[in-house]
């Protein structure tokens, strides 16, 4: 199955095919980098969440 991801911080989409109708993992933006965690149950987006915590997110977008 093919699935539409959204990216929470630059929002481009992404789709991802999927063996299974349920999946937890990471999930990486192709355009941002952005790392994310995912979980897919029963064909839908559960939870989705960014990897980094915002201190860690912010230090980076300073050295932007
Ligand atoms: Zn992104």
């Amino acid at each position: 199955m093919i699935i539409k991801v959204r990216c929470k911080k630059c929002d481009a989409e992404t789709r991802l095919s999927l063996a299974d109708l349920s999946y937890n993992g990471l999930f990486r933006c192709w355009k941002c980098k952005q790392s994310h965690i995912f979980v897919v149950e029963n064909d839908e987006i559960k939870y989705l969440k960014l990897l980094n915590d915002e201190k860690y997110g912010n230090q980076l977008e300073l050295d932007f």
